[in-house]
């Protein structure tokens, strides 16, 4: 790219942000971008400093936050250190639904917040809120993460997104104005495409000759796939970033594979945002310190490094909705240690999934589903895609789909590894399907159990 494109790239770019107000968003993100390398004393220093801030805010003007803290007896000048947010009871998706008038702090009026949803496979759908500058520093850790593929603000990115919610009804047939000539953004709604919406995000892709892709990885899956099938090249790209589900081993290569250019996950939620990142060492998630709080809970207890946690997160930045320890239902480890990289942001690895993902072994105790899926399509005959499900413990049903058919071997394959993981006294009833839909919020589950804890 010359020197010329760039600039005027740049220009465009920060017209834009100027225009909508989110200049301040340019000055987070060049203090976030100096805060990942600070010693990490640093880092906790400043991290204990937004917590306390929070923790007295949320108890002067939340009704919720003064009533909890006072039946824990553990008013704001209680804390003295990370380990006492333990005191404190989680913060579910109930208790939102419960008390979310009372959650809204009353420094800040309705207007001066962002009204967003958060959908959910079985629950009901949790309303939430989020205040301005809050906004505006997540969108800056968003930049900083792209920027650890080396994604710059003008760079071209394509971003492949499923989930329905994202996109008003102009973005569902195709990339709007803005994002594609002034953002920068290519965007492609690949929830439920068809061969002919993909032949023609293919050449919309082509004719935009993005540097950086951004996806689920399931619908990245889906367009990857489909120009691999019809013999259609696909460029090398300088970068690739997958969120928002499970970044499968195999996913990951044929991303490498395809657009020759490396792949990091990025973790996060619509409740909070943003929480960690991979760099291209691939050594762990940076943990979002700045704006985050994270713990890694097992029966109420903090885990040790390496073990599976409950991933819970005190968001340092939503001062209009404040949420303390809030428990995404997501499984996640904490990791010791420093990357190579040089940044100073501890280390945590997610991709671990859902409780739901969790299948119920015969005992009772909960395992990771995926390691099922992942055996299965990884070792055996070529498969379609799947989808397997555990509705009570003994009790397994797998959806394969019928490209290629499904075969005497392949059942035999399914049935001998998930005995394998499970044990012999289960049945599994293998159905041939012709396809999988998504589930409402866009991702595609490999794996999900139907148990209730
Ligand atoms: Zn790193």
């Amino acid at each position: 790219m010359s020197f010329y494109s760039t600039l005027l790239q740049e220009t465009a770019h920060r017209a834009i942000l100027m225009r909508e107000g989110k200049q301040k968003a340019m000055a987070e993100l060049r203090f976030l971008e100096k805060s990942q390398y600070w010693p990490q004393q640093h880092l906790l220093d400043y991290q204990w400093q937004r917590l306390s801030a929070l923790l007295t805010h949320a108890y002067e003007t939340t009704t919720y936050y003064r009533r909890v803290m006072d039946e824990c007896g553990m008013p704001p000048t209680a804390f003295k250190s990370f380990e006492d947010l333990e005191r404190l009871p989680l913060l579910t998706r109930d208790a939102i639904n419960d008390n979310r008038e009372k959650i809204i702090s009353s420094r800040f009026s309705k207007d001066e917040l962002v009204e967003f949803g958060s959908g959910g496979t079985t629950q009901r759908r949790l309303m939430l809120y989020r205040d301005k500058p809050g906004s505006t520093i997540k969108m800056a850790m968003q930049w900083r993460f792209e920027g650890f593929m080396g994604q710059r603000m003008a760079d071209k990115m394509s971003v492949f997104w499923p989930p329905h919610v994202d996109f008003g009804h102009a973005h569902a047939r195709r990339t709007d104005f803005k994002d594609r000539y002034l953002l920068r953004n290519q965007l492609f709604y690949t929830g439920g495409a068809t061969a002919e919406t993909l032949r023609r995000f293919y050449d919309e892709f082509m004719a935009f000759k993005p540097s950086y892709l951004k996806c689920f990885p399931s619908g990245l899956v889906a367009f990857t796939e489909f120009a691999l099938d019809n013999k259609l090249p696909l460029p090398q790209v300088k970068g690739i970033m997958s969120t928002g589900e499970m970044l499968l081993p195999d996913m990951r290569t044929l991303f490498e594979e395809s657009y020759q250019a490396p792949v990091i996950d990025m973790y996060g939620s619509r409740e909070v945002g943003n929480t960690s990142c991979e760099c291209l060492k691939h050594e762990g998630h940076h943990i979002a310190q700045e704006i985050a709080v994270v713990e890694f809970i097992k029966d109420g207890r903090p885990v040790g490094t390496d073990e599976d946690g409950e991933i819970i997160v005190t968001d340092l930045a939503n001062y209009g909705f404040p949420m303390i320890r809030y428990q995404l239902g997501d499984m996640g480890r904490p990791k010791d240690g420093t990357c190579s990289c040089g940044r100073t942001l501890k280390l945590m690895s997610a991709g671990i999934g859902r409780l739901s993902d969790r299948y119920v072994a015969l005992d009772g105790s909960r395992h990771s589903g995926l390691v099922i899926a992942v055996q299965v399509t990884e070792t055996g005959p070529p498969m379609g895609k799947m989808q397997i499900i555990q509705k009570t413990v003994t009790d397994w049903h797998v959806k394969v789909v019928d490209d290629p058919p499904v075969t005497q071997e392949m059942r035999e394959h399914i049935t001998r590894c998930i005995k394998q993981f499970v044990g012999e006294a289960i049945s599994v009833t293998i159905e041939e399907v012709s396809e999988i839909p998504p589930e409402k919020s866009g991702k595609l589950r490999f794996f999900k159990c139907e148990i209730e804890d």
